[in-house]
């Protein structure tokens, strides 16, 4: 190989390691813009904040939660799964009854990365429908699994009137126990802040491991019979405290209205 050769290739590299970052954080990172707008936080201003919660319904962990934000007085945001939705139709009608909002988390909870825009199109519709048949409501709100986003999203959403819904607190509910959840909210809480939890539960694995595992049902919600979850655990210790600081829970919604 001649100097300008190798010099070729180390500039190519470059560009296509650019590129390949560029991709990453345009889809992957949660606070991202460059596909289309996503809600990630509400106002510095204020001392707001909005609780969502991922992948639900699934019992008896929905139900808890309901119990919790009812006996607090507290309304929140479920982007559910269609699937489950579908099966735990009972548990959709009590979330809308009960005050609080119903988004769109997929049918199946896949990574969007890849997907063609009508399998997307696919995956939202047949949620929307789930939702509506339950709860008579369709939903405005729309959360990407793992936040992962792809191109053609964005104007699938659009066309639907739909909105992307961020988040900008992360306290890896499905990873640690209550004190550990507790105290990631603690470190990081913030005015505006839109905290993801978890109401149901997903396989564990990254993209390349769900990939790699592709005869599996990716996204399937292991179905506990222990009753145990941090995320219910920690939740009355969560809200209480986050009041104690001066913070007011709010429909993540309304963040979307300024
Ligand atoms: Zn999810």
């Amino acid at each position: 190989m001649t100097w300008p050769a190798i010099a070729l290739f180390l500039v190519l590299a470059g560009v296509v390691d650019v590129l390949a970052m560029a991709l990453w954080y345009a889809c992957s990172w949660p606070r991202s813009q460059i596909l289309g707008r996503a809600l990630v936080r509400g106002p510095a201003k204020g001392k707001r904040i909005a609780l969502t919660f991922d992948d639900g319904p699934l019992a008896p962990f929905t139900e808890q939660i309901l119990d919790v934000l009812k006996s607090r007085g507290v309304h929140a945001t479920f982007f559910v799964c269609g699937k489950n939705a579908e099966a735990h139709s009972e548990i959709i009608r009590r979330i809308h009854r009960e005050g609080h909002t119903l988004g769109n988390h997929t049918w199946s909870h896949p990574y969007l990365y890849f997907l063609s825009r009508r399998k997307m199109a696919e995956e939202i519709d047949k949620t929307q429908e789930a939702i509506r048949a339950a709860a008579g409501q369709v939903p405005r709100l729309f959360r990407p699994p793992y936040g992962a986003r792809w191109f053609g999203l964005h104007p699938v959403l659009r066309k639907r009137g739909m909105e992307l819904v961020q988040w900008s607190l992360d306290p890896h509910d499905w990873q640690l126990d209550a004190q550990g959840v507790l105290a990631r909210v603690r470190a990081d809480m913030h005015p505006g802040a839109v905290i993801l939890l978890h109401d149901g539960r997903q396989a564990p694995g990254g993209y390349l491991r769900r990939l790699l595992k592709k005869g599996l049902p990716a996204g399937d919600h292991e179905s506990s019979t222990t009753g145990h979850s941090a995320t219910v655990e920690a939740l009355p210790a969560l809200i209480d405290e986050a009041r104690k600081e001066g913070f007011e829970f709010v429909p993540v919604e309304d963040f979307l209205l300024l």
